[in-house]
């Protein structure tokens, strides 16, 4: 055997046993891993979202900037794609958002202007910015009259020179708001501020909202200061001695740039689902309290991205799955309504499946949401599903969540929303109120099956 021989065996042989070695022996088949949602994934994301560094993500500020590239960076970290419509994962829009400045104050007055009573922000009033005519940043210190007679509403200027008009809410009652406002702006005379009687509260707080959907301009300074008082307040100011009142607001309605946060999995296929939730929330009131938002909406989040995790452990996948964490939608919306309008997806081949509010602490309904007849069909395999699993299913007709613009456009959308109103738009929306973490991981386990 000459040396060369021998060099060439070896190589052959090295070869083959190297071959051998890259085959996976016989006795060691693996067995296909069981995927499933992972609970502690669920909690990591809640925590972060409802931290105080993100201080309630409301859209143009910092804590929002904050959520928006967590999401970002959490997303690239699971495994999911950047769709080619984005940069980064980020889908940028412009939304008018109401920016609070410092703590609006209300306060009754003597007729020496001495503080008679200080009123609370939330539990006695809140300020009203979501009209145009409302006036965004302003103060007024002056006499008032109270209206309770609704047929006196469309004439307090003939009543009275006072520039503070207060509406019971006898007075009020057999309009809508916003007719209500117009009898009001149609007065020869306009006052300056508007104060009305409300019941629109949770847990004793008023509910809050930074609502600017029917906002046309960011004309801050110009308008009416209008406010929202609680029964009790109101019967504090009905009942005063001297009637005079000091009210402050400032609350920058600003045009700002934010971003949803869209991931994917590219089924390689062109139809698929989306399955969204919104991150944003109400932000800090400057008064100590924040909106943390837990319930409404750091819940569908986590559940959104702990599918979004298991579904890229499972592996390749036959449809398209867009995951998206839409932003702007306390505002009205606004994110869903600019990613509709983009014309990215076609409402032929996608379905919608929205989450807000889910997980709550409180035995309560988890509504399969839709309100256009292309979603009836979607809606019902959903029911049908919940109610085998075990859950308690009902179908509603709410419009007021991420898939209602989807809708609009022809898509098969719903939203699943457990609707629990103890807490919600209050500070008091927090991990340990609103929130079983339990239940929110067994309907995250509901959808990521259904999706299977
Ligand atoms: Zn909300």
């Amino acid at each position: 055997m000459s040396p060369r021989k021998t060099i060439v065996i070896i190589t052959l042989l090295a070869m083959v046993l190297s071959m051998s070695a890259c085959e996976k022996p016989v006795s060691n088949v693996e067995i296909p891993e069981v995927v499933s949602i992972n609970p502690e994934y669920i909690n990591t994301i809640l925590d972060t979202l409802v931290s105080e560094e993100f201080t309630g993500r409301l859209p143009g500020t910092e804590g929002n900037k904050k959520a928006e590239e967590f999401l970002q960076r959490e997303m690239e970290a699971i495994g999911l794609s950047t769709p080619e419509f984005t940069s980064s994962y980020l889908h940028g829009f412009n939304l008018l958002v109401p920016l609070k400045q410092k703590v609006t104050e209300f306060e009754l007055l003597d007729v020496n202007g001495a503080v008679v009573q200080k009123f609370d922000f939330g539990d006695d009033f809140t300020e009203y910015i979501a009209r145009d005519f409302a006036m965004g940043i302003g103060e007024f210190q002056g006499a008032y009259t109270i209206v309770d007679d609704p047929f006196e509403v469309g004439k307090v200027d003939e009543i009275t020179n006072d520039d503070i008009w207060i509406f019971s809410r006898k007075a009020t009652a057999s309009s809508s708001y916003d007719a209500f406002f117009k009898t009001i702006l149609n007065s020869d005379r306009t006052p300056k501020v508007i104060i009305y009687e409300s019941d629109q509260l949770n847990n004793d707080h008023f509910v809050l909202s930074p609502y600017t959907g029917l906002m046309q301009h960011n004309d801050n300074e110009n308008g009416i200061l209008i406010y929202r008082v609680s029964p009790d307040a109101f019967q504090s100011i009905k009942d005063a001695d001297e009637k005079f009142l000091r009210v402050s607001t400032a609350v920058d309605v600003k045009s700002v740039e934010v971003s949803n946060v869209v991931g994917m999995i590219d089924g390689k296929s062109d139809h698929g689902y989306v399955i969204s939730a919104h991150f944003d929330h109400l932000g800090d009131n400057l008064d100590g309290t924040v909106n943390y938002g837990a319930l409404d909406n750091a819940s569908g989040v986590s559940a959104m991205m702990a599918l979004a995790e298991a579904m890229v452990r499972e592996g390749e996948q036959e449809l398209d799955y867009y995951f998206i964490a839409f932003n702007g939608e306390e505002e009205g919306l606004h994110g869903s309504s600019a990613f509709v309008r983009e014309g990215f997806l076609e409402a032929d081949k996608f379905k919608i499946i929205n989450m807000d509010m889910v997980g709550s602490s409180t035995p309560i309904e988890f509504e399969i949401s839709a309100t256009h007849p292309q979603s009836t069909e979607l809606s019902q395999w959903i029911f049908e599903n919940a109610k085998e699993y075990g859950i308690n299913a009902i179908t509603s007709n709410i419009g007021a969540s991420d898939h209602f613009p989807f809708e609009q456009a022809g898509f098969a959308a719903v939203t699943l929303i457990e609707f629990d109103k103890r807490f919600y738009h209050t500070p008091f929306d927090t991990k340990d109120a609103s929130i079983d973490l339990e239940h929110l991981a067994d309907l995250t386990k509901f959808v990521f099956e259904l999706l299977q």
